[in-house]
């Protein structure tokens, strides 16, 4: 079979092809029908993070798929369409029976610690995989950015128990952030969406943001007074704002620690190399909560699909398919941010 993969950090991404492997007894082989591309993928091939399993490396994290073969234990999924979460827990070490199964030391991510989805087929394990019922119109292909750009900041709204009538703000709208303001307003949030570009921020404006700022128009002190006023007239508090750093940049998470106020919580959910300068006894002077997140644990996915199914959230407008045989070329173009929306590529290969 054909795949996507990365030989040398920063070389061109090369087609080749490799042997499609025969699950083992936790095993499944899923048929890709669609693999989103994260900047996660972006950041181990163009920044030099490292990637756990050696290269060569069959990238992509992103996979919708159907069984096709399975070892003894999932041979009931045969047949089945499924969402392969992005991080794959092993469900028997402390940190998955404590519930943080998504940080499992012994995870298992395709296109990281497993060869990834930009192929015709994947290996993975069983556990864990997200059955779809019903695909309510949408492609199977399409439903692949669930396994990150969707569930990722659910976990993140769940953690930080975004309610009704919170102000919940979204800084960075892109492949994640998108979904951030939709899933927020369909908690019942008013959602405030932040980000440099005014593309991104007139996409969110149809879906969920009730306020979108242009950060790189506005000083600091109008944005964060504009914010507080805005609030005021949705009758949210002045206090206890739920601020969601999705944009993973040095100025998005400045924006978002800068907002910051009595009884907040920042959720980070965007990741970036870059070193910042942060005063943390802001913290203490503000009674507030920094929270990382990584990932989400698959006991989450059926939620989350369900958010999609049920159309409280819309994937369409933010998604765009390619042939995987372009591969290549999609996630150059991705890097260049020449792209707007997750580009999800397909297996075209006979
Ligand atoms: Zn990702
Ligand atoms: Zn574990």
């Amino acid at each position: 079979m054909k795949a996507i993969q990365l030989l040398e950090a920063g070389a061109p991404l090369a087609i080749n092809d490799v042997a499609a492997s025969e699950p083992g007894a936790e095993e499944v082989l899923v048929r890709v029908a669609g693999c989103g591309v994260c900047h996660t993928d972006i950041g181990f091939w163009k920044d030099g993070v490292p990637t756990k399993k050696g290269l060569p490396l069959t990238l992509g994290h992103e996979v919708s798929g159907v069984v096709t073969a399975a070892g003894s234990r999932y041979e009931h999924l045969v047949g089945r369409e499924v969402i392969v979460p992005a991080v794959i827990p092993c469900g028997e070490c402390e940190l998955c029976k404590g519930g943080r199964g998504n940080i499992c030391r012994s995870q298992m991510m395709p296109g990281n610690d497993i060869d990834g989805g930009f192929a015709e087929y994947l290996l993975a394990p069983g556990r864990g995989l997200c059955e779809i019922e019903g695909k309510a119109g949408y492609e199977l292909p399409e439903l692949s950015v669930i396994a990150d750009a969707v569930t990722t900041p659910y976990q993140a709204i769940v953690r930080a128990a975004l309610g009704a009538g919170d102000l919940a703000i979204v800084v960075g709208v892109g492949g994640v952030g998108t979904y951030c303001v939709q899933i927020a307003a369909a908690f019942g949030a008013h959602v405030v969406a932040i980000d440099i570009d005014d593309r991104k921020l007139a996409a969110v404006a149809d879906h969920g943001a009730g306020l979108t700022v242009n950060s790189a128009a506005a000083d600091f002190k109008a944005l964060k007074k504009q914010i507080g006023g805005q609030a005021k007239e949705w009758g949210c508090a002045a206090h206890s704002w739920k601020i969601f750093e999705c944009s993973g940049q040095p100025g998005g998470q400045d924006t978002a620690f800068g907002l910051l106020t009595y009884a907040s919580t920042l959720m980070v959910v965007g990741f970036t190399l870059a070193k910042r300068e942060f005063r943390l006894s802001n913290l203490m002077a503000f009674d507030a909560t920094v929270q990382g997140t990584w990932g989400c644990k698959p006991e989450l996915y059926p939620e989350a699909l369900k958010l999609v199914t049920d159309g409280k959230i819309t994937l369409k407008p933010f998604i765009q398919t390619f042939p995987m045989s372009e591969g290549p070329n999609v996630m150059q173009r991705v890097a260049d941010h020449e792209i707007d929306k997750r580009a999800i590529l397909m297996p075209d290969w006979a």
